[in-house]
């Protein structure tokens, strides 16, 4: 068996983003094919947290130092975050956002809350910025700007199992539906004797870790333990997946957050009527396009399932002549929804071939004078051939190319 070949040489190959020294490194540049995956990822996942009730925001992609003094990331994640820039007028420092948490905290404190608009479910695809060092940058696995699939519910103390489990839920329905195999749980807690480590109360601590197990016990989900590895703010459930490297790293990461309310002062109106800080579910169940584009290259090795590959069909014609027939196809087929892309390159059909190989596209058709003649074509994926007239196609790709 030849040995897995790493995303940075499958990206390449597929002309998925490329780094420039004039624009900074670890600041990825994402290309059609790149974006075509990340706009297919996004819209799956997107349709599941609106049903899921989830509500989308924006945030800025930079924010006075005010906010992250506040949120504690100036005294805890400084050396992580890009220098300030100086704003000219009042002399006040912005910087760009390293996270999107306390975008979305100033959002639920925004509008007045009452327990009955709980549990309130934000989503966006936020970009944020870390000023990783040089010698950790690579590839899209560890950038300086990544856009996160986060979300973050806030919700009364009584009903963080319930949203958990929900939250565990829709992480179990995307790594199913993108036939993930290999991850596995991890109950990350705080360390009892390192306690300056971790924000607030024993007592809350264990309530809050008592809740993640039970989630996890009741979906019956395998997972092992982790002292000491939680958040600062609370306990976390990671997703543990063994990359090519053999390393095993944390996909995506559900945090069960008892402190950030009271820090940011959040409030709602309880049954009672009186004010009441939230507890804060974060997650990221894709984590982000750049480390999960890299996952899902390195883990199909560039052969993606049809909803997501850049190149759904790529249409080879066979001399200089057969361009403009294969042109008229491929729109037929963008018509109807299908990623088609004409091979342009010049030289005989096999090297032609050869070059879409290194494309990965999902499937591909050699458009000649038999094909333009008869109408027939002979659509080949992996080791399967299939022949076929055009609606037939048509109607066989939207089956083979559906969102699951
Ligand atoms: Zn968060």
């Amino acid at each position: 068996m030849s040995s897995p070949i790493d995303h940075r040489q499958l990206a390449d190959e597929m002309e998925i983003y490329f780094l420039n020294e004039s624009v900074g490194a670890g600041l990825p540049n994402w290309l059609p094919h790149g974006v075509a995956i990340r706009d297919s990822l996004e819209a799956f996942v997107k349709d599941l947290e609106f049903k899921g009730g989830y509500q989308r925001v924006i945030s800025p992609h930079l924010a006075k130092a005010d906010l992250y003094q506040a949120s504690g990331h100036l005294r805890a994640f400084k050396e992580d975050m890009y220098p300030p820039i100086q704003w000219p007028e009042d002399q006040s420092q912005y910087y760009l956002k390293p996270m999107n948490c306390p975008h979305h905290h100033m959002a639920f404190a925004a509008l007045p809350r009452s327990y009955r608009d709980l549990p309130l479910r934000l989503a966006e695809y936020g970009q944020v910025y870390r000023f990783e060092r040089s010698g950790s940058l690579k590839g899209l696995s560890r950038v300086r700007g990544l856009c996160q699939n986060d979300g973050h519910i806030y919700m009364p103390r009584s009903k963080s199992l319930d949203e958990v489990i929900s939250v565990l839920e829709l992480h179990e329905r995307c790594y199913r539906a993108l036939g993930l195999k290999g991850y596995r749980y991890r109950l990350s807690k705080h360390d009892p004797h390192q306690m300056q480590k971790f924000d607030g109360e024993v007592s809350l601590w264990q309530e809050s870790e008592k809740i993640l197990k039970e989630a996890l016990d009741k979906l019956n989900l395998e997972y092992f333990e982790a002292e000491g590895e939680a958040a600062f703010y609370g306990p976390k459930i990671d997703v543990q997946m063994k990359m090519n490297s053999g390393i095993e790293e944390s996909i995506a990461s559900v945090q069960l957050d008892f402190n950030s309310g009271k820090k940011f002062n959040l409030q709602f109106i309880n049954q009672d009527g009186k004010s009441e800080h939230p507890w804060i579910v974060h997650r990221a169940p894709l984590g982000s396009h750049e480390r999960f584009v890299a996952l899902l290259l390195e883990f199909y090795q560039g052969r993606l399932p049809g909803w997501l590959a850049p190149i759904q069909v790529h249409l080879i014609p066979v001399r200089e002549e057969h361009i403009e027939n294969a042109r008229q196809l491929a729109q037929e087929l963008r018509m109807q929804g299908v990623r088609a892309q004409v091979e342009m390159s010049q030289g005989s059909v096999s090297k032609k071939l050869l070059f879409s190989h290194r494309l990965r596209p999902f499937s591909y058709l050699v458009i000649g004078d038999k094909e333009i003649k008869e109408g027939v074509y002979n659509l080949q994926r992996s080791n399967m051939s299939e022949l076929m007239g055009l609606q037939e196609m048509i109607f066989r790709l939207k089956e083979l190319l559906k969102q699951p």
